[in-house]
């Protein structure tokens, strides 16, 4: 196995996407199970903090160490089968999720899970309930996960298969490969109705899966993974459409999504069907000019949409979205329609480069990403959006808003150029927080809550639900050594490790 010690060689551990810092000692690359096992037996034993790294493209600081040691996932990268018969996949942690799609789609099959940044690992996809575009029609990374085999601190494996150890209420009995019991209480808390991966997941009756699916490397390492595929869709609709004013985009998301959601809820008749609605402000726009001089002058907002169709139902499917653009005041002549798979993958690169260019901007500007993950029910998304445009525009705070319109998610990067204006811009972030939660939502909706977060996790949920997190870590990594940090504060493990 290696160990890298020299930091100069693990530099890349030591931050994340969001431009987050931190420090290690050393860095571990087990290669297999037992040098993984190994690994953490010792660290529990010497109560060595131990951070979990899977590609380093997480925007929470999740990855980042705060001394102790790190865990790179990076060569427990095996595909170890895709079986097209009963449609499932069998991967370790380590794995790119990019080679994991295209070797499933090679074999006839899809993955939905869709991160807009898809070089990232499918063990921290887990860890992090990732999603995307695609979510809108297929759900999060959750929904896809049969099956996991997780190493918890001190060593012990657990072999869980979706369906087979459900709690009893919320009292839940897990037995490591050692024979060893633990016995956990699930955190007891209404989770909001949006899409959502802040904190433990929680649920009567909980999957013992679904606990360590967006746990962010604090309560185990996701060594292997049972994924759910499904069939390979025939054709794919992908359109960017323009609108000239910013309200027609959001009202042709609206609208998209309710007629998707009556699919959804059996009623074949309307035909329309996204498998993902994203949109695109004026700001947004202005943005990526310089490198999409195409993007139409006078528009102010884009939306771009995919369907699946077969070809007997292409025409209809066409003529029904292109009526739809028109009724929203769109005009079909300027939409960037995919073709051919090249244009179709263009279109992700122009979705994937807004992000990307983002935090390019920050790191350019020594500052961190203050970028929201806010979710709200889709009832409260105008009002919510509304809200937010008017509190960053008073504060004269350049931004961006794009993203994942039809959950009622988008991402509103705030723009800071300096130290002092990052600082107001972490400000508004709070209040953007507070009032997602206000109206019934989420602080974060798909990239968790790492340690850059924490103290919204807190306003969403209180401290007694921030303790029962806690007390569900304890069970597990009674040492605190996982994921230190991560989710919550230290200091309420520490609590609990107080003597009587
Ligand atoms: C441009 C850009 C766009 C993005 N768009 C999206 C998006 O649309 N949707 C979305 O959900 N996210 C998005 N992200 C965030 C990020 O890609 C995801 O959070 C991704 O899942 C992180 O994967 P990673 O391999 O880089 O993990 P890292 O950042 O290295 O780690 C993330 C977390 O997972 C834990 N972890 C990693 N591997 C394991 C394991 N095997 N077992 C247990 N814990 C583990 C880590 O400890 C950490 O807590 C985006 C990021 C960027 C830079």
């Amino acid at each position: 196995m290696i160990i890298k010690t020299d930091k100069e060689e693990f530099a890349s551990f030591l931050s994340d996407a969001a431009n987050f810092k931190g420090d290690a000692e050393a860095v571990y690359f087990p290669e297999n199970e037992e040098e993984l096992k190994s690994i953490l037996k010792e660290c529990a034993l010497k109560g060595i903090k131990t951070t979990i790294a899977g590609n380093g493209t997480g925007v929470t600081g999740a990855r980042v160490p705060q001394g102790g040691v790190v865990i790179s996932t990076s060569k427990l990268n095996r595909i170890l089968e895709i079986n097209k018969e009963n449609k499932f996949a069998l991967v370790e942690g380590g794995v790119l999720l990019k080679d994991f799609q295209d070797a499933v789609e090679a074999a006839g099959l899809f993955y939905p899970p869709d991160p807009t940044e898809r070089n990232c690992f499918v063990g921290a996809t887990i860890a992090t309930n990732a999603s995307g575009a695609r979510t809108f029609k297929y759900g999060p990374t959750r929904n896809y996960v049969m099956g996991l085999r997780v190493i918890l601190a001190g060593g012990d494996a657990l072999e869980l298969e979706r369906g087979e150890v459900l709690a009893d209420g919320y009292k839940l009995e897990l037995t490591a490969d050692s024979g060893r019991k633990i016995k956990i209480n699930v955190p007891r808390y209404e989770m909001p109705p949006t899409k959502n991966t802040a904190g433990y997941y929680s649920k009567e009756n909980i999957d013992a899966v679904d606990l360590f699916i967006g746990s962010e490397g604090t309560l185990g390492v996701i060594y292997s993974a049972k994924l759910r595929l499904l069939k390979l869709p025939a054709e794919i609709l992908s359109c960017v459409q323009f609108f000239n004013e910013e309200d027609d985009a959001l009202s042709f998301i609206e609208e998209a999504r309710l007629l998707s959601y009556q699919i959804a809820g059996g009623n074949e008749n309307s035909l329309i069907d996204a498998r993902g609605l994203e949109f695109f402000d004026s700001n947004s726009l202005r943005f990526m000019e310089s490198t999409y001089n195409n993007i139409p002058k006078a528009a102010k907002g884009a939306v771009w949409f995919e369907q699946e169709y077969s070809p007997e139902n292409e025409k209809i499917i066409l003529d029904k979205w292109s009526a739809l653009i028109a009724k929203h005041r769109g005009n079909i002549e300027n939409a960037w329609i995919a073709f051919n798979k090249a244009d179709y993958e263009k279109f992700k690169d122009f979705r994937h480069s807004i992000s990307w260019q983002v935090n390019e901007y920050c790191t350019r500007n020594g500052v961190m990403k203050v970028g929201t993950d806010t979710a709200v029910p889709h009832e409260m998304f105008r009002e919510f959006y509304r809200f937010c445009v008017k509190l960053v525009t008073e504060a004269n705070m350049n931004y961006v808003a794009y993203g994942h319109a039809g959950n009622s998610h988008i991402h509103l990067n705030m723009l800071p150029a300096n130290h002092e204006s990052y600082t107001k811009a972490r400000e508004l972030y709070g209040i953007i927080c507070r009032k997602a939660v206000e109206l019934g939502g989420t602080v974060s909706a798909e990239h968790g809550i790492g340690k850059l977060k924490k103290g919204y996790l807190l306003d969403m949920y209180g401290e007694e639900n921030i303790r029962q997190m806690a007390k569900l870590k304890y069970s597990l990594d009674p040492g605190g050594i996982l994921g230190p940090g991560n989710i919550f504060d230290e200091k309420y493990i520490n609590e609990l490790r107080k003597p009587l």
